[in-house]
């Protein structure tokens, strides 16, 4: 099964514009293990206990829900955008 590479687009029906936001709770920490000469850093283990409480319109604030409840998972966020907004 070859899974495709497809993008799903976000419209928001209040404003119209692209941008989704994500919204996370608590803390999240990265650790550096390098930093090089040219300033890449090397990245070791990425750890967060932070939970995304809500994806949003980046520009008016629209929350993204289903019913009630806000979605703040990203399987059900790919769903919503093709419920809701235009795909073409
Ligand atoms: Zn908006």
């Amino acid at each position: 099964m070859t899974k495709e590479n497809k993008v799903v687009k976000f419209v928001c029906p209040k404003c119209k514009h692209n941008n989704l936001e994500c919204c996370m709770d608590g803390p999240h920490t990265c650790q550096v293990t390098e930093i090089n000469i040219y300033g890449d850093h090397e990245y070791g283990e990425y750890e967060s206990t932070a939970t995304v409480s809500r994806w949003q319109c980046a520009y008016c604030g629209y929350v993204l829900k289903n019913g009630d409840d806000p979605i703040w998972d990203n399987s059900d966020v790919a769903q919503w955008c093709l419920d809701y907004c235009s795909q073409e």
